[in-house]
This record gives structure tokens, C-alpha cells and sequence, in this order.
């Protein structure tokens, strides 16, 4: 059954469905205590949407929702991936990559720290001693993402130096290559207080300049090490069981999920499965392990 609004509150649905799909808002939920199909009556008015936290409430089947749409004339939202439309972790979106010439590289990630500046966007910068950028090879072909940096990598502004950042270097130079022939970063520029995971609001506001990184790098395989960088990257959160084993893509790019080296180092058993992932990353890449 389609419902007809009155004109006035029909006006006011319409402009807040518009206003949540700028927002990336397409799922709407009925409120309690309204049964089906009451609130696209006369009685919606334009003081009870702005009380709303959510649009004019509707318990809708899909065929509902179209006939809805139909009503008020709109178009059908256009496809956006599910993960992007969940509720959170939200990354923020940023525009669509412009290739960097692999000389313009090292500039073009110059340009993204020199934005970043002495950043206080988040609160995370409250206890931090350094903004750990990333390093390694802008023209790298691989790229590692972590999470956020710990004690060590805050003292020395650089990512993975600690213990994860020794077995990360094992990983690494067990595909064949060298520390410095890859790219290594994090969700997170500063260190989070006692290392917890950061909060979507931290995490959200640095990872523009993360993805920024990526453009600029424009590696063939990220690997996502450890499920914040995976969620971030991914712009949705699913357990990393569920993420491991196959090619995602992120900013463009092939997205391989594996576990944190920190996971790692607390239950060893799991470097065999890590390396199983590292292998698919390789076989991208076209790498052969060295010979021991
Ligand atoms: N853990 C991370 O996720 N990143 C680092 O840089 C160090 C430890």
C-alpha cells in the first residue's frame, strides 16, 4: 500500500531523505510504537521530523520502499557498497585518486605531511611525542597498514620499530625483500593512550590522509595487518577470519587482510596462516620466497 503524505510533510521528507543520502544514509527504521504505514499519514509534521533522530519513520518491504520513493518522486539511491553504508566505523571519503608519476612520489607524500602539519584534528595528539608519518619507498609496490603507533614507534616517529616491528621485518624479508623496498604505515599517526584501539573518531579523521598516502604511493598490494587497519581500509568492520584468504580492493588498490604482528608474537601458532596470506600478497606481486 502506498500512503500519501500531506504536502507540506511530504516537502520535509523529501528534503531530509536528500539530507542523509548526502550523509550516506540510505537504511531507515521504523520508530517505536508506530505501526505500519501510520507515519505516512497526515499527522507527520515538520516539528515531529526535527525531533527525529531518523526520517519519517516507515516499517517498509522493499517493495514498499520503492512504491515510497515513487510517491515522492525520487530516484532510487544509487549503489554504494554495503560496508560504506553501515553505520560504523565510517571512513570518510575523499576524492577520487589522480595518478602521481612515480618521480612526483616522495614529493606528493612531502605535500600530505606538510598538510598534516602539527596536527591537533583529533584528541590523540594530546599525549603524543611524535606524528609517525610512515616510511620506507614511495615508489613501493607493497604497502603494509597497521593500526596505530605504540611506545617505541612515538619515541622514534617511526612505524613498527618495536617488537611487532622486528617480526614485521622477519615477514618482510621472508617474501625476499628488504624493509626499505616496501611502505609501511598505520590507521593512526599518534599513538593511542596505553595503545588502545582508537576510537572511529580518531580513526576516521586520520585515515583521509592514510588514503592520501595510498594515492600517492599507488602500490599493487596493501596488506592489512590486524583488524583495525582491515576495518579502516575496508570501510566496514567483519572478523578477520572472515577477511582472510582472498583479495580485497581498497582507494583502488588489492587489500590483502592478514593478523597484527602483535597478535602474532602473543599466539605464534598463527605465523603459518599469516604467512599463507603473505603468500597470496607475493603471488600478486609476483615474488618468490628466497631459498633458507
Ligand atoms: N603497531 C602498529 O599497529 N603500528 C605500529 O607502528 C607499531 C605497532
Amino acid at each position: 500500500m502506498t500512503a500519501r503524505l500531506v504536502p507540506e510533510a511530504e516537502e520535509a521528507v523529501r528534503a531530509r531523505i536528500a539530507y542523509f543520502r548526502d550523509l550516506g544514509v540510505f537504511d531507515f527504521y521504523r520508530r517505536e510504537g508506530c505501526a505500519p504505514g501510520d507515519t505516512l499519514t497526515a499527522t507527520v509534521t515538520d516539528t515531529e521530523l526535527d525531533k527525529s533522530n531518523v526520517i519519517a519513520a516507515v516499517s517498509l518491504t522493499e517493495d514498499e520502499s520503492a512504491a515510497m520513493l515513487a510517491a515522492l518522486d525520487l530516484e532510487p539511491a544509487p549503489f554504494m557498497p554495503r560496508a560504506q553504508v553501515r553505520p560504523q566505523p565510517q571512513p570518510v571519503l575523499i576524492e577520487a585518486a589522480t595518478a602521481v608519476a612515480p618521480k612526483d612520489r616522495a614529493a606528493a607524500l612531502k605535500a600530505i605531511s606538510d598538510d598534516i602539519g602539527p596536527c591537533t584534528r583529533c584528541a590523540l595528539h594530546k599525549g603524543r611525542h611524535s606524528i609517525v608519518f610512515g616510511d620506507g619507498d614511495a615508489n613501493a609496490r607493497l604497502m603494509f597498514v597497521g593500526e596505530g603507533p605504540g611506545a617505541d614507534e612515538d619515541a622514534q616517529g617511526l612505524p613498527f620499530v618495536g617488537r611487532a616491528g622486528q617480526l614485521l621485518n622477519n615477514m618482510i624479508n621472508a617474501m625476499g625483500l628488504r624493509r626499505d623496498q616496501v611502505y609501511i604505515a598505520n590507521i593512526v599517526k599518534c599513538r593511542p593512550p596505553q595503545n588502545r584501539v582508537p576510537e572511529p573518531v580518531e580513526a576516521n579523521t586520520c585515515a583521509p590522509f592514510l588514503f592520501r598516502q595510498i594515492d600517492a604511493i599507488q602500490p599493487e598490494v596493501v596488506v592489512a595487518l590486524g583488524s583495525t587497519a582491515a576495518t579502516y581500509l575496508l570501510g566496514g568492520k567483519s572478523p578477520l577470519a572472515a577477511l582472510r584468504g582472498r583479495i580485497h580492493y581498497a582507494r583502488g588498490v588489492k587489500l590483502i587482510v592478514t593478523y597484527h604482528p602483535a597478535y602474532l608474537l602473543r599466539d605464534p601458532r598463527q605465523k603459518k596462516e599469516a604467512w599463507a596470506d603473505l603468500q597470496i600478497a607475493m603471488a600478486e606481486l609476483g615474488l618468490k620466497a628466497p631459498a633458507k
